[in-house]
């Protein structure tokens, strides 16, 4: 199998398990005084301050989640409902995570607005200055995108939020394991493991500790009172252990993939920012040819890719995505996701390469176009 869906998870790296086996092997609850809680007390600490220093943060900041939805949604609706402002602003383009929570919020009484990107995914600044207002709570712009790959203006919108005392949430869950990734002036950032070859159901909330929160869930008062629940030791390591493996760069095959596709089906649209997207994502639309069907004819030949938007009850839904960068619902039904990661190969590429154009003819027929 050629599986070239690393963006919506990845093997785990050997060093993650490794760092997994041995903490599970270890008795003890990292809140537990005796040496067996305090030496699992040891291991998270440990891997608080490696990931830390990994992503140019401050170990105290760090919250660790049950993975990136949990980290989105403590964020989004724990900032929100922090004060007394009603307004919450995050982008067109947003992951479910962040888009349902604060959908979520309307039932609340918060008026929750979409700011505009333009056709390439990316944050329309001026739009963004536009809405900026007193009365703003949040803003939430991701990163980078998980489908189309564009890395948003980041360190442009936090310095427009911090002019104006504004929190800024950044879903950073696919740019992490860049190495040049630091959270730098972000108040709030949701990561997660299991994209970066850690286990899944671990992720992390950096958040600033200046920055009020409202919990949502209570307990114990772990992770300073903000997230309650007994620490996953173990799987807290493999995330430490995963971010600090040798970083593999996937550029070159990423651009390899990208010329290729382009050969095979010299009508296919390569979606997002040209220059400034993931190293690891390729995100085409195929005209005339309905992403599902093309799926599901490369999973035939043996090639995972994805189509990168969400289902609902099994439907395939138009990517919302695409739909904000401008395309209607036939072009945002017809695309699909490639991405690679830390042990992709360059016989992953060819086999995709190799398998699209009978793919692409073959679904374009059952699509009605010839
Ligand atoms: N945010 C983005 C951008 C994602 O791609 C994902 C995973 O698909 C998530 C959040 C959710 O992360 P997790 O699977 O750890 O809950």
């Amino acid at each position: 199998m050629h599986y070239l869906d690393h963006a919506a998870t990845t093997a785990l790296r050997p060093e993650a398990l490794a760092a997994m086996q041995r903490q599970w092997q270890q008795v003890g609850n990292p809140s537990s005084l005796h040496n067996a809680g305090r030496q699992a007390r040891r291991t998270v600490e440990e891997s608080r301050e490696q990931i830390a220093d990994l992503i140019g943060a401050k170990p105290a900041d760090i919250v660790f989640t049950s993975g990136g939805t949990e980290a989105d949604n403590l964020a989004v609706k724990g900032i929100a409902r922090s004060g007394s402002k009603r307004r919450v602003l995050i982008s067109a383009v947003e992951h479910h995570a962040v888009l349902d929570p604060a959908d979520a919020l309307v039932q609340e009484g918060f008026l929750v607005e979409r700011i505009p990107v333009d056709a390439d995914g990316r944050v329309d600044l001026v739009a963004l200055a536009s809405l900026l207002d007193d009365e703003v709570a949040l803003v939430a712009v991701m990163w980078a995108n998980n489908e189309v790959g564009t890395i948003e203006p980041i360190a442009e919108i936090a310095q427009m939020c911090a002019q104006r005392g504004i929190p800024l949430h950044s879903d950073a869950v696919q740019i992490l394991g860049d190495p040049q990734f630091e959270v730098a002036a972000v108040p709030s950032v949701a990561l997660s493991a299991h994209k970066v070859g850690g286990p899944v159901g671990v992720g992390a909330l950096v958040l600033d500790r200046n920055l009020d929160v409202k919990p949502l869930i209570h307990g114990g008062g772990q992770e300073r009172d903000v997230r309650s629940g007994t620490l996953d030791a173990a799987g807290i390591a493999g995330f430490a252990a995963a971010l600090a493996a040798p970083a593999v760069d996937t550029r070159p095959l990423r651009d390899e993939l990208i010329t290729g596709i382009r050969q095979a089906v010299p009508d296919a649209i390569l979606n997002g920012d040209p220059v400034r997207r993931l190293a690891n994502n390729a995100h085409f639309s195929f005209p005339g040819c309905p992403g599902d069907a093309l799926l599901m004819l490369l999973d035939a030949a043996h090639v995972a890719v994805s189509t990168g938007s969400a289902c609902t009850a099994g439907i395939p839904q138009p990517s919302h995505v695409l739909m904000a960068m401008g395309a209607d619902e036939a072009a945002a039904r017809s695309s699909l996701r490639f991405s690679l990661g830390w042990n992709s190969t360059g016989e992953d590429v060819l086999a995709a390469v190799d398998a699209l154009p009978k793919a692409v003819e073959r679904a374009r027929r059952a699509g009605g176009r010839r």
